[in-house]
């Protein structure tokens, strides 16, 4: 499904809590949670690919991942055929991937500084790139006309702006240094639903014109079913399915799957959604055979005991027994 961008094999734990003195002192091991644990994934360029998944299901870490703000324990990632750097080893400074990778978060009125000017906020990735002074604030400008907004921002903040503003304002500060790939971590989850169709039309136009690729990550079906050309669904750290966004929609053959789209209506079906059942179990201590066993409503004995692998199914990714 592509060669732009290449995930291979891709671990990261994390310790479930921080050390304390007395873990030294009593020599308490602290458990490990596997946020992902062996994901492979490819993507062609200019193409969107959508990590769909309930929360705690290891999307955001994956993100992170793909933007060098976390390292791998084991695996790599690989952008346009360059390993992915991670932004504390000295080779991120050589690398021909820095500014070419950017991200999105959430929530725009904390990954904003209110107090800093727009002008100082977009031009920040520019200034770290050490771009000339006088080219910085033309391509200020030009990010924030590409995201809808003109130089009468520049000397504003944050604080004054509304929550769309404030989204289209970290948008023009990811895109300022044309980057090639984009993580959008849930931005359009903290607008008001009227707003959330702007944002999206917006991030869909501005992909067309710079031929971005993205990654977004949303627990949104019906956000993922809009933007998505390819689908990852994510299950306590793994690839549950992976297919293109039409097969996926039209037929999705894991029943986690299957649960997470039966929320979004069906064109002339008027039927209530059903939910899915339980919460996500914990990361610590995750269930054995296959992770989603207690809340699958197709769970054999064998679920329980053996963990599903990958298998191929019509262009199709599925770890699961059924198949
Ligand atoms: Fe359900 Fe078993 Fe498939 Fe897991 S492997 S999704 S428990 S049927």
């Amino acid at each position: 499904m592509g060669d732009f961008l290449i995930i291979n094999n891709v671990t990261k734990t994390y310790l479930a809590r921080r050390r304390t003195i007395a873990d030294f002192i009593l020599r308490r091991k602290i458990p490990y949670i596997r946020a992902v644990n062996g994901v492979s994934l490819r993507l062609d360029r200019g193409k969107t690919l959508v990590l769909l998944g309930e929360s705690g299901s290891g999307k955001t870490t994956l993100g992170r991942l793909i933007v060098g703000l976390e390292k791998p324990d084991s695996g790599k990632i690989l952008v346009d055929g360059e390993e992915v750097p991670y932004v504390g080893d000295k080779s991120y400074m050589r690398s021909k991937l820095r500014g070419k990778l950017q991200m999105v978060f959430q929530d725009p009125s904390s990954s904003l500084d209110p107090f800093m000017t727009i002008k100082d906020i977009v031009s920040e990735p520019l200034i770290k790139l050490h771009m000339p002074k006088n080219e910085i604030l033309r391509m200020v400008i030009e990010a924030l006309e590409m995201v809808g907004l003109d130089k009468s921002f520049l000397n504003r903040r944050p604080i004054e702006l509304s929550g769309g503003q404030r989204q289209r304002i970290a948008i023009a500060r990811a895109i300022v240094t044309r980057p090639e790939l984009v993580v959008l971590d849930e931005p359009t989850s903290a607008l008001d639903v009227s707003i959330q169709s702007q944002i999206l039309n917006l991030l869909v136009k501005i992909q067309r014109e710079l031929g971005l690729t993205y990654v977004f990550i949303t627990h949104d079906a019906r956000v993922a079913r809009f933007i998505a050309d390819y689908v990852a669904v994510m299950y306590l750290g793994k690839v549950v399915e992976y297919g293109s966004a039409d097969d996926v929609f039209n037929e999705p053959l894991h029943p986690y799957t299957q649960a997470l789209l039966s929320s979004v209506p069906k064109v002339g079906v008027r039927e209530l959604p059903k939910t899915i059942s339980g919460e996500v179990p914990s990361a610590i201590n995750p269930p054995s055979g296959c992770a989603f066993w207690p809340r699958c409503p197709y769970a054999m004995n064998k679920c329980r005991n053996e963990e599903p692998q990958t298998k191929v199914i019509n262009n199709r990714e599925v770890r699961c027994h059924l198949y």
